[in-house]
């Protein structure tokens, strides 16, 4: 798994924890403590589709949200 920074609109969101980053690996983490478990639950969102919750994390992603990943 190579690192993949997200374009321009989009983020990658831990599905476990909900902390963002602009890169898969988090070495550009919007979050903090974005750790490799976190790189390991990522996926790619549009960063308009998610809500963020008191804690500064994502709550949900709304339809839509959500990129499908692409073949390496
Ligand atoms: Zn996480």
């Amino acid at each position: 798994m190579s690192n993949v920074t997200a374009p321009k609109g989009q983020v990658w969101i831990c599905t476990a924890c909900g902390k963002r980053a602009h890169d898969r690996y988090g070495f550009d983490p919007i979050n903090r403590g974005y750790d490799e478990s976190c790189m390991l639950h990522a996926i790619l969102c549009y960063e308009d589709k998610l809500v963020l919750g008191d804690n500064d994390r994502v709550k949900e992603v709304l339809e839509g949200g959500v990129i499908e990943p692409q073949p390496e």
